[in-house]
């Protein structure tokens, strides 16, 4: 498939691996001492699913930045799977503008010196307001992140069409919504290997079918028997893989035929342009869910609807039985949450910002396939407005199943942790993954194509 030589791969895996542990003592001691007291070895367990033997430990970071207990330095290139685009702490141009916020708040005489109340504030429509304004739905509830948007967005689905179960896309992620761990086994829907505890029954609960594909999209909504289909519009999280020309329009239309309620998932392409991925290609969903960079890591999520769907929520509303109804959540639409959002729509998410993250990101896919190319390497690289992707394959897959196999699990740790060794932290994930910056520095773009080089050529003929 390529010159990359095997034995040298595993033999120069096993060097980067030594050289993170040599160089990484103190994430080392820092894993040990959570593990104390940690349950995971780390406040979430997810960051226990390193490709070295422990974490990095941060201590430091400071916009795309990244200090490491070891006093490394790094290019941070995962930004919290893309939360923290665009920087993890608002750098000093950012400062000045964060003014324009408070002044829109003041404008209005609003107030948001709280963190919670739990009665509405005036910054509510505020934010409502600018989420119509920027991404297009009529109508915005709100949660603690995008997995609770989805959870809420699909409850709402069930209780207006009377019908219990959702249609999904293989390789799909939501985050912990139980029902959308779902994968088609021997033609069956079955919960994906690893979910733990289970709690649905999902051959009752989902169906999932594969990306892009038309038949069984169609049979499937024809059924009837879908509350809702969720999907991402261009999937990420099994390596970016975009829709057909016209699967998004078909999903939208034989949804609307067929009373099936359409979910477009925003969390991680809200990244691809300023509006959102769905805005900017003229989709109209039903539901739109955000999440992830929309608080500018600051834990918020939201879904919109349409007038008509909020005209039949409120026909299956009952007030007085809201505490019980299983949307909800103390801090959920805190003034401190709604502030963050004011915030991060006025100063952070702004178009220069994702200009320059998009070009930015041109800069590396263009460099990269450069390097690809003259090594002979059969891979591709794939960009969705600020982040990227490189697939171990000289096509990029158009559905999970075809992502599962070109999956090679030796190159991902031997790239992630050769670029991890050079100063470079990519998304520790399934393939190779990077959410850009906005400030990412041509200096600093010059010395990721230069360790990138490197690392390939370490292990070709
Ligand atoms: N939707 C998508 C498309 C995601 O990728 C994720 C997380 N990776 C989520 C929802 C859930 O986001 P969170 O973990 O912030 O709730």
């Amino acid at each position: 498939m390529t010159n990359i030589h095997r034995d040298r791969l595993i033999e120069c895996l096993s060097r980067e691996r030594e050289r993170y542990r040599s160089t990484h003592q103190k994430s080392g001691t820092a894993r040990e001492a959570r593990s104390q007291s940690l349950l995971f070895q780390a406040p979430m367990n997810w960051m226990q699913q390193w490709p070295m033997e422990f974490p990095l430990t941060v201590a430091n970071a400071n916009c795309q930045t990244l200090i490491d207990a070891d006093a490394n330095r790094y290019v941070d290139l995962c930004l919290g799977y893309s939360a923290a685009f665009p920087g993890h702490a608002a750098p000093a141009g950012v400062q000045i503008h964060r003014e324009k916020a408070n002044d829109m708040m003041a404008e209005s005489h609003l107030n948001s010196a709280g963190s919670v109340y739990l009665v509405p504030s005036a910054s509510d429509s505020v934010v409502g307001e600018l989420l119509k304004e920027r991404y297009g739905q009529s109508y915005w509830g709100f949660a603690l992140s995008a997995t609770d948007a989805n959870r809420f967005a699909i409850k709402l689905c069930r209780a207006v069409t009377g019908r219990q179960k959702i249609l999904v896309f293989e390789g799909c992620y939501h985050g912990t919504v139980e029902e959308t761990f779902a994968t088609n086994q021997n033609g069956m829907t079955v919960t994906r290997e690893g979910n733990l505890g289970i709690g649905v029954e999902t051959q009752k609960t989902t169906t999932a079918i594969e990306f892009n594909d038309s038949e069984a999209l169609a049979v499937a909504l024809r059924s009837k028997e879908y509350a809702c289909i969720l999907l991402e519009p261009v999937m990420t999280n099994c390596g970016i893989i975009y829709p057909k020309s016209g699967f998004l329009d078909e999903i939208l239309k034989l949804s609307r035929e067929t009373g099936t309620i359409s979910i477009f998932d925003e969390a991680h392409t809200l990244t691809a342009d300023a509006r959102g991925y769905v805005k900017k290609h003229a989709l109209t969903p039903d539901v739109l869910v955000l999440g992830k960079c929309l608080g500018g890591g600051f834990p918020v999520g939201a879904y919109g609807v349409t007038k008509e769907l909020r005209d039949r929520i409120h026909q299956v509303l009952r007030v007085e039985y809201s505490d019980v109804s299983g949307i909800g959540g103390t801090l959920t639409g805190s003034p401190a949450a709604m502030a963050a959002i004011v915030d991060t729509l006025a100063n952070r998410l702004t178009n220069e910002n994702y200009e320059a993250a998009i070009r930015n990101t041109h800069h590396l896919a263009d460099g990269m396939r450069e390097i690809i190319t003259k090594l002979g390497i059969k891979w591709s690289v794939v960009t969705l407005g600020a982040r990227f992707d490189i697939w171990f394959a000289a096509t990029p897959a158009k559905n999970a199943t075809e992502a599962f196999t070109i999956h090679d699990s030796d190159l991902y740790e031997y790239v992630f942790t050769a670029m991890l060794n050079r100063g470079y932290v990519l998304s520790p994930y399934w393939n190779i993954l990077g959410s850009v910056s906005p400030f990412m520095t041509s200096d600093e773009i010059t010395g990721f194509l230069k360790a990138f080089r490197q690392t390939l050529k370490d292990i070709c003929d």
